[in-house]
């Protein structure tokens, strides 16, 4: 009760203009927004509607300014309209917007890309993380003759069918020797026919993943899975799990890919497969390497890539793909991130952020799991570890509303989601991180862990 009503304060106070556009959206867009997660029903608010960004900062058409943290769900590493990248983008938009035929920037990006991840011999660009990973799960597919797909619960890979699909049942029975079932569908639309092409197993499992190897022998096409998940919350990999992955895959003539849409370009060049030392068949990428516009990438050995069309049997095609903008504001980005210390940065300023919140969650008596792995952090309202999708679905996601409403009212725009990560990016001052622990030290102090 005493929540509602400090939601409803909270509503009454949010700043009008939002508001208004809010019920126009509605009357035109289901929902109000284009993608369903800026709606903020995650959090029991309503959206805030952005005017501009720059830097850390985001402002909304009322004209609040708040330190952002959501970064357009990850791809402003560098912070908004970095100088640079706009000088590129309105470089490249000066000579038109788009060919459908080869420029040499494609060329480029797909050269730089080759350099970041040791695992890259050839690229696909594409226009978002959904389309490289639906494109990575159909060339496994093709290549391994083979049509299972193996899932973790959690990771979230894009809206492609085969991919909205939640556990069957029996599914985290396999350690007890029971029946594996493959997945239901956990979107409408989804046939059952094919989510039950893939098999959703716990992330971070290793006993679960080596039986569903065991049961489906022969049939597993590929493992797909966010090294570093940052989907449900950021849950970074037990030791030896990846490895595990790696070698199952290579026992069983099945191909690993890693989604590392978010992850690649984060938490090093080369992504978690450089931090892990593991290296993935496929690796799917977007976000940073657009820049902020739209743009996807898969990438993997020759072998398997060219069997993409024109040169294979398996299609894939875009009229947009290796777009003049997106490249450029994607090759603008790299250039930037390659430039000396970009990641020992980040990494600084997420530590100071970390340290700063767990303290003010200690001073406050709060029980937070703070996960963080280099520039990506979640904060989870629970005194337990948090190692997959069943443990985050048990932390107060209650409290988590109301830490992000207190931290919106002062200025601080969080992702609206106990499921999603933290983005810090290098335009985030040391200023920035204090005033953000300061408002946290104040919204901890709100919200005591027994009501
Ligand atoms: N894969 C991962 C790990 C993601 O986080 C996302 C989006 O959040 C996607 C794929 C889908 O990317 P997009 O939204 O660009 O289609």
């Amino acid at each position: 009760m005493i929540e509602r009503q400090m939601l409803d304060e909270q509503k009454k106070s949010w700043p009008s203009k939002s508001a208004q556009a809010y019920a126009e959206a509605c009357s035109c867009l289901p929902g109000g927004v284009n993608s369903p997660v800026r709606a903020f029903g995650g959090v029991d608010l309503d959206p805030l509607f952005i005017e501009s960004a720059k830097g850390s900062k985001i402002y909304d058409i009322d004209g609040n300014e708040y330190i952002d943290y959501v970064g357009s769900w990850g791809p402003m590493i560098l912070g908004h309209a970095h100088p640079k990248v706009l000088e590129a983008v309105i470089a490249a938009a000066q000579k038109g917007t788009s060919f459908g035929a080869p420029t040499l920037a494609e060329t480029t990006l797909a050269k730089k890309i080759i350099a970041a991840f040791d695992s890259v011999e050839k690229v696909r660009l594409v226009s978002s993380g959904t389309e490289a990973v639906m494109t990575a799960i159909r060339l496994a597919r093709g290549y391994s003759k083979k049509d299972l797909i193996i899932k973790m619960a959690g990771c979230y890979h894009g809206h492609s069918d085969s991919l909205l699909v939640a556990a069957g049942s029996g599914l985290a029975e396999v350690t007890t020797g029971r029946p594996l079932g493959s997945a239901i569908a956990s979107s409408g639309g989804v046939p059952d026919s094919i989510a039950k092409l893939t098999v959703v197993i716990p992330y971070n499992d290793i006993e679960v993943v080596k039986g569903a190897f065991d049961l489906y022998r022969g049939k597993i096409a590929a493992v797909l899975v966010e090294p570093v998940a940052a989907n449900m919350g950021v849950v970074p990999p037990i030791d030896g799990y990846l490895q595990t992955l790696r070698n199952l895959c290579d026992q069983n003539d099945s191909l690993l890919i890693f989604d590392e849409v978010i992850t690649g370009f984060r938490l090093a060049l080369g992504g978690a497969q450089q931090l892990f030392g593991i290296k993935a068949d496929i690796t799917c990428l977007g976000k940073i390497i657009g820049g902020g516009l739209p743009v996807g990438a898969l990438g993997g050995r020759a072998d398997i890539m060219d069997m993409l069309a024109p040169l294979g049997p398996v299609y894939q095609a875009g009229t947009l793909s290796g777009n003049p903008l997106a490249t450029a504001a994607a090759i603008a980005t790299l250039d930037i991130l390659c430039e000396a210390d970009s990641y020992e940065r980040l990494e600084s300023s997420a530590a100071l952020l970390e340290a700063g919140l767990a303290n003010a969650a200690k001073e406050a008596g709060i029980n937070v799991t703070l996960n963080r792995l280099g520039s990506i952090m979640s904060c989870f309202f629970t005194d337990k570890k948090v190692q997959n999708f069943t443990d985050v679905q048990s932390t107060d996601i209650k409290r988590f509303k109301k830490f992000f409403a207190l931290m919106l009212e002062q200025g601080i725009y969080l992702a609206p989601s106990a499921y999603e990560a933290m983005f810090v990016s290098l335009a985030h001052s040391k200023a920035d991180i204090e005033k953000t622990i300061e408002a946290a030290r104040i919204s901890f102090g709100k919200i005591p862990n027994e009501e």
